[in-house]
């Protein structure tokens, strides 16, 4: 990657330690440019302080915008912080700058659609929608380098949290599919480190859900028949909260073979309607 008369490289991202009891462990953020600057999400409500002192640290007055992958709190808590220390504006997906206007009124922010580029001198990165994790969810495609800017979409090692009410699977699986059609070199994570193999990592988080689907189906089959049943025989070893947690993702997976009509659902109860496996 080019590193510039700053000293730093043209993408430069910090962890931010999540506060305690929150589900993920940390944030990252990312501060493209050499001067201009763009910021790329925001982190959490309690790290402004830290997110802030790093970002002057490294942009001084010369931050351009902020722009976020999607509105949940640990990617756009310290949004409008930001906005109001530099005097910029945030960019999201217009299906997320409705929930962002929902939920941080005041905040200002534009929008910002798929295959429309995030610009800085040299630099376009293209603005690809990659839902499911959230319904506006984007991505940022540095073509030239082939670097994706990838939010929650691939995660390492963790896994993308994909639940109700806006979560969608099938939504996800197909933007696993469209992140490995570009066939990154890199993938700046929103939570964790670089992943340096992005195409095996996609094709990992794939398997993985073929195999909760299959965990699943057996559940079911074993007549386990609520996602709170199936979430009990399947995550045993996990803490209520996440099993809590776990039971949302069955919902979603069990709902998605409704539609596929290879899963019933009566009374918030389900069953096989395609016999054994
Ligand atoms: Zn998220």
């Amino acid at each position: 990657m080019n590193v510039k008369s700053t000293g730093f490289p043209l993408i430069q991202s910090h962890r931010l330690e999540a506060p305690l009891g929150s589900f993920m462990e940390h944030v990252e953020v990312v501060l493209i440019g050499d001067g201009p600057f763009i910021l790329f999400d925001a982190g959490y409500p309690e790290c402004v302080p830290e997110m802030l002192s790093w970002v002057e640290s490294r942009a001084g007055g010369a931050l351009k915008k902020l722009v976020l992958t999607h509105h949940h709190f640990d990617h756009s808590g310290g949004a409008k912080a930001v906005c109001e220390r530099f005097g910029v504006t945030a960019y999201a997906h217009p299906l997320e700058m409705r929930l962002l206007e929902e939920e941080q009124p005041g905040l200002p922010v534009s929008p910002i659609r798929e295959g429309e580029f995030v610009e800085l001198g040299e630099m376009r990165l293209e603005a690809i929608l990659t839902p499911g994790h959230s319904p506006g969810h984007l991505s940022f495609w540095w073509k030239e380098e082939r670097i994706l800017l990838g939010g929650d979409n691939v995660l390492l090692p963790s896994t993308t949290a994909v639940t109700a009410p806006r979560g969608n699977l099938g939504d996800y699986l197909e933007s696993l599919e469209k992140v490995k059609k570009l066939a990154p070199r890199l993938i700046y994570p929103g939570h964790g480190p670089v992943i340096e193999d992005p195409i095996s990592r996609i094709d990992e988080l794939i398997e993985h859900r073929k195999m909760r689907d299959a965990q699943y189906l057996e559940a079911l089959e074993a007549g386990h028949d609520t996602p709170a049943k199936i979430a009990e025989q399947i995550y045993q070893d996990l803490p209520e909260g996440k099993r809590k947690l776990g039971a949302c993702v069955i919902e979603l997976h069990l709902e998605r073979f409704v539609k596929s009509g290879e899963v019933a659902c009566a009374d918030g109860r389900y069953s096989l309607t395609t016999g054994p496996l």
